[in-house]
């Protein structure tokens, strides 16, 4: 999955990334579900261990454009762990109060504590996609933000924060056609809002502003996965992988018990 992998310093350009690429997975999409499967059962075991551990803090940061499948990722990579130890946090335009802080503060509020994993469906990557997108900030604020970004980030990983950051790229036809089934599917249309079109007109500024945002902090201690992501069985696969061989690398054991329980005997 390295293949994904923004690296530190070196540039990507969105448009050479394709979001139908299946490289990284010798199989069709059936293989695939059951491959995904095995790692949701193997996520599920890690997941427990990291709540019984308290050991680790682990932050999942999903960026995608409107319909790119944050939710659906959620729902199927995180399908069947256990709600204890696992948080999602959704970022909407921000309150009154939010906008009198700094942009990080309602960030840093619900990042993952010991044993926690928690998943930030969309994030403060939000202050330099939509609000340099529509210019809600001036340039000389945003700006600031990626090393804002950076540094907020270093901290929370020199605090024992493990950093996974997934951009899922889709392409605007895959959007179209994800928009439209939100207009036919009536259990979906409440996902459907005007605004997206609006959104959508405005994809060339958004890719621009998603390009400078992937090389500007990807970090050794933070880094992004370009997911491809037209293919959602695909861009489960490639999360789900990422995040169990995070996990695997962690070498987690349960905890021992506190005392001596050599000949206990319950009467
Ligand atoms: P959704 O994720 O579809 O529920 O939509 C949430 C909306 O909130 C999106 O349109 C985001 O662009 C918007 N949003 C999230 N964070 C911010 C932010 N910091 N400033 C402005 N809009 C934001
Ligand atoms: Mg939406």
């Amino acid at each position: 999955m390295k293949r994904y992998r923004v690296e530190p310093g070196k540039k990507i350009s969105l448009e050479k990334l394709d979001p139908n690429d299946n490289k990284s997975f010798k199989g069709d999409k059936e293989q695939g579900l059951k491959s995904l499967a095995k790692l949701n059962q193997e996520l599920q075991s890690l997941q427990e261990l990291l709540y019984a551990e308290q050991k680790h803090k682990v932050l999942i940061v999903l960026q995608a454009m409107d319909t790119g499948g944050k939710d659906g990722a959620i729902r199927r990579v995180f399908d069947g762990v256990n709600p204890q130890g696992v948080k999602v946090a959704s970022f909407k335009v921000p309150t009154a109060e939010e906008l009198a802080h700094d942009f990080l503060w309602r960030v840093h509020k619900v990042t993952p504590g010991l044993g926690e994993m928690v998943i930030f469906n969309r994030s403060h990557y939000e202050d330099v996609l939509v609000v340099r997108v529509h210019g809600y900030a001036p340039e000389e604020v945003w700006k600031k933000r990626y090393d804002q970004i950076n540094d907020f980030e270093r901290l929370l990983a020199e605090s024992g924060t493990t950093i996974l950051k997934f951009f899922l790229h889709i392409d605007r036809d895959e959007q179209k056609e994800r928009l439209q089934a939100r207009l036919d599917d009536p259990t979906k249309t409440w996902k459907f809002r005007l605004g997206d079109l609006e959104e959508r007109k405005l994809w060339g500024d958004y890719m621009q502003a998603y390009e400078d945002a992937l090389n500007k902090t990807s970090t050794d201690y933070a880094p992004w996965y370009v997911v491809p992501a037209n293919r959602k069985w695909y861009r489960d696969l490639v999360i789900s992988t990422v995040l169990v061989n995070t996990l695997k690398g962690f070498k987690m054991e349960y905890p021992k018990p506190e005392e001596n329980l050599d000949g206990v005997v319950i009467e």
